[in-house]
């Protein structure tokens, strides 16, 4: 078996075109949807993805904003960005870029944005909102995952889903997200972790498997059940090859697999772009 390839850019042209339909319907109502980045620091990697959030917001017709701080950047002044989009009405949604220069506390940043302008949707407040299934800005990698399988026809709904990390943007909040009851979800979750005696005995039972480690290699064509779906989060830049999670073998056995890249990062931008068109909608709501 060659697997099909989960095609993020795909997925993500297809929700894109539907967002910017609503881009330009909020437009026609005075509204501008606007994203922000809080970028600080030099890493070589946040600055590609800040650059592609950019991009993907402006090719839909949407406002973005772009703070770069240098990597000297103080706790009052990282905290001064953050209160000063948090007061500004043109900005529906923002994020602070991870990881941030060691001086800084990352969650003491995260957790004083204002949870209705969440882009990452990874405020506790929006977390709690998840677990409780109810409406927020979701975690823009989990709900993208969900998307890209359903985008393919991929059924989640009862399905024995493998997640594989239980890190705090990825594997807990997906596994959360798919053992909601409600469509597109309801599946039953395994969640393995370094924990895992081991990892293959639980992936092996499952229709869907989501690698979320970051460390190439981790899932073997062994751990797969045949004719399963496969999905690979990780990136990890190795003597500048960029590789998955998922060891290559895995397309002979499984039936869907997403490659790295192309598979799930276009989709979590795309995600972004979705959390903040619907913010700017609520905010017109409130108007
Ligand atoms: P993380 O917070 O570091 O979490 C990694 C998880 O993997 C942890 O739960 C860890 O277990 C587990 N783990 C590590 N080694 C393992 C092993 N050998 N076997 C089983 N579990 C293992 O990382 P993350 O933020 O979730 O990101 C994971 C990967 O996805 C990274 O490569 C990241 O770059 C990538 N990513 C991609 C996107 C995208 O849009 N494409 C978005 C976000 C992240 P413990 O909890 O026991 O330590």
């Amino acid at each position: 078996m060659t697997a099909q390839k989960l095609d993020g850019w795909a997925a993500a042209g297809a929700i894109r075109a539907q967002l910017a339909d609503e881009v330009a319907d909020l437009k026609a109502h005075g509204v501008v949807p606007g994203l922000a980045t809080v970028l600080i620091g030099d890493d070589p990697a946040s600055h590609v993805y800040v650059t592609n959030k950019h991009k993907g917001c402006e090719e839909i017709g949407m406002r973005s904003l772009r703070i770069d701080l240098p990597a000297d950047t103080t706790r009052e002044q990282a905290l001064d960005a953050v209160e000063r989009l948090n007061a500004d009405p043109s900005i529906h949604s923002y994020l602070i870029q991870y990881p941030v220069p060691s001086q800084l506390d990352f969650n003491e940043l995260l957790y004083r944005v204002d949870p209705k302008k969440d882009g990452d949707g990874l405020h506790p407040f929006n977390l709690g909102l998840l677990a409780l299934g109810a409406d927020g800005p979701r975690p823009c990698t989990p709900v993208g995952i969900q998307a890209l399988l359903s985008h393919h026809g991929v059924g989640i709904e009862g399905a024995t889903v493998a997640v594989v990390g239980r890190g705090l943007t990825v594997g807990r909040p997906l596994g959360m997200l798919l053992t909601l009851k409600e469509p597109n979800a309801n599946a039953t979750v395994i969640q393995c972790h370094t924990g895992t005696p081991d990892i293959g005995e639980f992936t092996r039972q499952a229709d869907i498997v989501v690698a979320a480690v970051g460390r190439a290699g981790t899932v073997t064509a062994d751990m797969i059940k045949p004719g399963a779906a496969v999905v690979d989060v990780g990136v990890n830049r190795i003597d500048g090859e960029l590789l998955g999670d998922v060891a290559p073998e895995v397309a002979e056995v499984a039936a869907w697999l997403s490659p790295v890249p192309g598979g799930v990062g276009p989709m979590t931008i795309t995600m972004l772009m979705r959390n903040t068109v619907a913010a700017a909608r609520r905010a017109l709501g409130n108007a």
